[in-house]
């Protein structure tokens, strides 16, 4: 289990007089859960997920991003406290991603000659790497401030975890198939060449591909249903629903449209104005924000206030 917390998120564009985009963002999103983030244009949806990602292009101002993470998380590391609580804004992006944060890269870098399951592998290995480095310095810093403790005391806190360092390319091709049987996709997928030419709908299915073979705790989705046709949007939302029923991940679902919910039901939904979330509810708000749009939500927000 795991608990990504925002609160009181301010942030603004990382330049001289940049622009204030986050005016208090509070969420709260639980592995296995299903959150709707939406709000019109320009309300700061993006800029969220960048920033719980660790986008250089922000600067946060004020509030925190926390990870609660309890110990079955991590799952052959021997971590002392039954639940851990990491400060995210203190990490770089590639440490919150070993963490188990996802957020999706639909557009990989077309590099020439590199295909789709090495690309995966790569991604794969350098989570693992990565977590394994966390850990590693904090051990060493541990070590350091407990420097009178027992010289013969030397249980790694990775032992028998990843000692290997890497998943080798058999061993991954059987997790690659497990993954691709979980999300109902063509084998044959995997084989190409990232710079082959990926349609829309096959980016967004790399993206749930991705985070199935990252089997991160909190997955961020950022508009993954624009431009779906009916049958990419139901490929790609069963595979969301096989990410969070199969592998308990949580959801952080961004979309303008409900069109999506119908397919992939969220727990929570949310509406985020302003930079700020103005309202939250259960799945009858998205049906409401369907029908009504969002000017309801910013005059009930102003009668509030
Ligand atoms: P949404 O995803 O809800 O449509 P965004 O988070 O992308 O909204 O953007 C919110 C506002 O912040 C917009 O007005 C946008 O122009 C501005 N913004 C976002 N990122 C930057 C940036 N890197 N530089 C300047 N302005 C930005
Ligand atoms: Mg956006
Ligand atoms: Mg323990």
């Amino acid at each position: 289990m795991a608990t990504l917390e925002i609160s009181n998120l301010h942030a603004s564009v990382a330049e001289e007089g940049g622009e204030t985009i986050l005016q208090g963002v509070d969420l709260e999103v639980k592995s296995g859960e299903i959150h709707a983030l939406m709000g019109p244009n320009g309300s700061g949806k993006s800029t969220t997920a960048k920033i719980i990602a660790g986008h250089p292009a922000y600067e946060v101002t004020d509030g925190e991003i926390l990870l609660h993470i309890e110990e079955d998380e991590f799952e052959g590391i021997d971590i002392d406290d039954d639940q851990r609580t990491w400060n995210l804004l203190d990490l770089e992006p590639n440490e919150r991603a070993a963490l188990g944060i996802f957020l999706g890269f639909q557009y990989p870098a077309e590099i020439e000659g590199v295909t789709m399951v090495n690309f995966l592998r790569t991604a794969l290995n350098a989570k693992l790497e990565e977590r394994e480095e966390l850990f590693e310095d904090e051990e060493a810093e541990e070590a350091e401030a407990d420097e009178e403790d027992d010289a013969g005391y030397d249980t790694s806190p990775m032992e028998g975890n990843v000692e290997e360092g890497e998943v080798g390319v058999a061993e991954f091709q059987g997790i690659l198939q497990e993954k691709m049987e979980l999300l109902d996709m063509d084998e044959s997928f995997a084989q190409r060449y990232l710079n082959a030419g990926f349609s829309g709908g096959e980016k967004k299915q790399n993206e749930v591909l991705q985070a199935a073979i990252l089997e991160p705790s909190i997955a961020v989705l950022d508009e993954i249903d624009s431009g779906l046709d009916i049958d990419r949007l139901q490929d790609v939302s069963d595979g969301i629903n096989a990410l969070r029923d199969e592998q308990g991940t949580g959801i952080l679902q961004i979309t303008h449209y409900q069109r999506i919910l119908d397919y992939v039901e969220p727990d929570h939904v949310h509406v985020m104005l302003d930079g700020k979330i103005a309202k939250s509810g259960g799945a009858e708000l998205a049906e409401k924000l369907e029908d009504r749009g969002y000017e309801w939500v910013r005059e009930e927000a102003f009668e509030t206030a």
